[in-house]
């Protein structure tokens, strides 16, 4: 549903931001479906947020400054977590587009400090999925403990897959990548996978890592059978359907780990964007109109299009 609202008041410690553009995550079908239980009873999702600062501007944050606003809007600070360099376990955490209202808008109020500078030389509309499904996807390379030169497998390869590919290949690693959808498995191989499978399909070598990026409980059964002794499973899912019984003894035995990947820190969002304007990471995407949000909504939904779906709000003066 799209309608008129305020333009809200930033309070002390925000900024307003003018909308440039806002990528569309599968998390944001997750709130807007019930499959996350709500949190506020109304809520504008949206939490790769491109924005130029309007009001409550700072030294460091000018009027017209070009920043990102990720799914991490605010942590207390003080929780044993954020005391041990985990603010993306926060016990009271302030979610962009899902406790506040987020970036399907034109205007938006966030935290200063937990807005993110951008690299120049990126378009808004390629900034955006960087912000959630970049920092994310290196993340789960974080938490998987991908080392250089491993053997690493990517379960699924939609918009964070295909942007974690490109960090992978950076750190000369060999990627196998399963994935249903011939769309999905010819752009791994355009991007340069050593081998590609469907759903079904086993990689040749035992995986020394694996990340798994669909909402599918299955789909990390099916990466714990590729792994070596010792190796981990990263879950890059805020929600899984159902996670099946399986063989302990063949599966898990051995020290092999299964490991979720929640939120992010603002360390991993500095560290991410600063390899990917290294990397010139570029990602493919599709982009809506704020009126069209539903029907971006629904291209994620369905995996219809052959790229990151970003909402484009408005242009930026720069
Ligand atoms: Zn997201
Ligand atoms: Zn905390």
């Amino acid at each position: 549903m799209i309608e008129d609202i305020a333009t809200p008041e930033p309070k002390p410690g925000d900024v307003l931001l003018k909308v440039l553009a806002c990528g569309v995550c599968r998390t944001d079908l997750h709130i807007v479906e019930g499959d996350l239980p709500p949190i506020q009873p109304r809520i504008i999702p949206g939490h790769q947020i491109v924005g130029e600062v309007v009001e409550g501007a700072t030294p460091d944050l000018p009027v017209g400054a070009r920043v990102g606003v990720s799914w991490m809007g605010g942590v207390d600070g003080d929780c044993w977590f954020c005391c041990h360099g985990l603010e993306n376990l926060c016990d009271h955490p302030v979610f962009t587009g899902y406790s506040i209202n987020g970036g399907y808008a034109e205007f938006a109020t966030v935290r200063t400090d937990f807005t993110i500078p951008l690299p120049a030389g990126l378009e808004d509309s390629h900034v955006a999925p960087l912000l959630c499904a970049g920092i994310i996807g290196f993340r789960s390379l974080r938490v998987a403990g991908v080392q250089r030169g491993e053997r690493v497998g990517l379960f699924g390869f939609g918009s964070s897959a295909s942007l974690a590919i490109r960090i992978l290949q950076s750190w000369n690693c060999e990627v196998y990548v399963v994935t249903r959808g011939e769309s999905h498995r010819n752009s791994a191989r355009s991007l340069g996978a050593t081998w590609v499978g469907n759903e079904d399909a086993k990689p040749p070598v035992e995986l020394d890592r694996a990340i798994t990026f669909a909402p599918s409980g299955t789909v990390v059964v099916s990466a714990l059978a590729a792994l070596r002794k010792a190796g981990v499973v990263a879950i890059n899912a805020i929600h899984l359907d159902r996670m099946p019984a399986f063989d302990y003894d063949k599966l898990l035995w051995g020290e092999r780990q299964i490991r979720s990947v929640a939120n992010m820190t603002r360390q991993d969002a500095r560290d991410f964007l600063a390899l990917a304007h290294d990397l010139n990471l570029r990602p493919r995407v599709v982009t809506f109109s704020l009126e069209d949000a539903n029907k971006a909504l629904e291209a994620v939904k369905h995996e219809t299009e052959d790229g990151s779906a970003v909402i484009v709000v408005q242009k930026s003066q720069a």
